[in-house]
């Protein structure tokens, strides 16, 4: 257990000053219809550093009747019009007040993620650059989101209207803290929604911190609501709320199940962002250095705890030996330590839970055969979530470690004869988010992409995303697409307009 009095210099060492200052006093609380206030229930919980086990902060935990007052505020600042009613170009330019804020916070931020969630410094900070973008990409779309005149009856004129869903409640996970609410704040706000995003319970504090930047931006009231908590109270109760309109989630394909359910009650618009297994196809004809280095990057990166992380390798028989030995060298390579620590290039997995998980399944996978070529422990520090990024021969697809989101830094590697051996082995598994393609031959290239049932494939690339293009996953990796023009059929509902003339 973390101790109970939070020493912040401890807990948060190597953090800059103004981290510590934010860190510092009383506990964090809930942003509820522009102002700051504690859980009704006085309930605190503690954010956990994962590099050292040490309590970061306390942090409010609302749950239903906090959701309440949130979704209220939300409706209230819908209803009256006090967001959508000031047109787009007031809206955009909010948005680009926020992701300027983020910006010139980028340093304080970035320290922020790497405290809560544990990834290396270098990977936080691309983070909030991403994170500033994906603003200032919907900034622009608050603009050109368009109707249409349609064809009609000589003495009918008919047009449609595209108009905000109400109040979308957002689920987010742990994974990218802040990359995240950039997905679900900036094209709601865009459109002319109102808020209630509910952070996971492991990184709330990157979503506080944008919250009071979000203040500074001057947003109206209830516009942006943030309630910290639990997934099941707070989360469940925002889910299953009849007053909201929308809820969007990403997490687990388990939750994601959970959300649909709750939200039968009203029927909620949904859309789902969800887990994934994702095939990465190596072909003898590959430009191997640039594969075995991408593909590396492609699976551990942020500890392995990416949905699209490229956890299932099929490299074609002929080359499979040298690209095991070289992507097994390639995580020997990885210097594994504290994430602060600007040559650190992987961190801790983000939480006890998280950590015992990935060992199960470490252990799963010596009991179910497999070769641990690079890693298959734990790290050697004493404190901390640490599991050495880890590379497994000798599988075959239909094992568990195969076939399972393990969501931690773990790649098998398994054999294919051909094309379409590759193809259907990629394809065969429940989730369907990313894939890789790795051959100088295009039009084998573009043939795969199209056959393998994926929401986003990557051709001598991998993991590669811009807020310019939809991702979201087919299968069981969920529903709706995130990013892109795509996100207007999440936050938008068409209104048809009959005129007699
Ligand atoms: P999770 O439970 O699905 O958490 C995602 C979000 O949903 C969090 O904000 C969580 O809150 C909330 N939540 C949990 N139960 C809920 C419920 N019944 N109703 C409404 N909201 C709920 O994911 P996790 O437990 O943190 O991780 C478990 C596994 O999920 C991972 O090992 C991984 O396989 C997968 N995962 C996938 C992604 C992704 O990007 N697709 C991200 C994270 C995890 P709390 O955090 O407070 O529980
Ligand atoms: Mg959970």
């Amino acid at each position: 257990m973390a101790a109970a009095v939070p020493s912040i210099e401890s807990a948060a060492v190597g953090a800059a000053a103004e981290v510590l200052r934010f860190l510092s006093g009383p506990p964090k609380q809930l942003l509820i219809d522009g102002k700051w206030v504690n859980a009704k229930s006085g309930a605190t919980f503690e954010t956990i550093n994962p590099a050292n086990e040490e309590v970061l902060a306390l942090v409010a935990e609302g749950d239903k009747a906090d959701i309440d007052d949130a979704v209220a505020a939300a409706r209230r600042a819908f209803e009256t019009g006090r967001w959508q009613s000031m047109g787009p170009h007031q809206r955009a330019r909010y948005l680009l007040k926020i992701a300027d804020l983020i910006e010139s916070h980028g340093e304080e931020l970035a320290q922020l993620i790497t405290l809560d969630n544990g990834k290396p410094i270098a990977e936080s900070i691309s983070e909030v650059g991403r994170t500033v973008d994906t603003f200032r990409y919907y900034a622009g779309w608050a603009t050109k989101f368009y109707g249409e005149t349609n064809p009609s009856a000589p003495a009918l004129f008919n047009y449609t209207l595209r108009e905000p869903v109400g109040v979308c409640g957002q689920i987010i996970p742990w994974n990218g803290p802040l990359s995240t609410i950039s997905w679900k704040i900036a094209p709601a706000l865009a459109f002319g929604n109102t808020v209630v995003l509910k952070p996971a319970e492991q990184t709330p504090l990157p979503a506080i911190r944008v919250g009071e930047l979000i203040c500074e931006a001057g947003l109206p009231d209830g516009v942006v609501n943030i309630v910290t908590g639990f997934g099941p109270t707070a989360g469940g109760a925002l889910a299953a709320h009849p007053n909201v309109d929308k809820v969007a989630f990403t997490g687990s394909t388990e939750v994601g199940k959970l959300i649909l359910q709750a939200s039968a009650g009203n029927l909620k618009r949904v859309s789902l962002e969800l887990g994934g297994k994702s095939p990465n196809v190596i072909f003898p004809d590959a430009p191997l250095e640039a594969a075995v280095a991408m593909s590396a990057t492609g699976v551990f990166r942020n500890q392995g705890q990416v949905c699209c992380a490229a956890t299932r390798m099929f490299v074609q028989e002929r080359i499979y030996d040298e690209f095991a030995d070289r992507i097994a060298a390639k995580a020997n390579e990885i210097k594994l330590g504290a994430p602060l620590d600007r040559t650190t290039t992987m961190g801790p997995l983000v939480s006890s839970e998280q950590h015992e998980r990935v060992l199960g399944y470490l252990k799963l996978a010596r009991d179910e055969g497999a070769y641990a070529k690079a890693g298959g422990e734990r790290g050697p520090q004493p404190k901390g979530y640490f599991v050495k990024p880890t590379i497994y021969t000798q599988v075959h697809n239909a094992m568990r470690i195969a076939r399972e989101e393990i969501f931690g830094p773990v790649a098998v590697l398994i054999p294919f004869k051909d094309e379409n051996d590759a193809v259907f082995q990629g394809n065969d598994t429940i989730y369907g988010l990313g894939a890789g393609v790795w051959t100088r031959d295009l039009s084998r290239a573009h043939k795969v992409a199209r056959a393998l049932r994926a929401g986003s494939v990557w051709i001598n690339c991998y993991g590669l995303i811009d807020p310019i293009s939809p991702f979201g996953g087919y299968k069981q990796s969920g529903f709706g697409r995130e990013l892109g023009p795509q996100s207007i059929d999440l936050y938008t509902q068409i209104k048809s307009v009959y005129v007699k003339l």
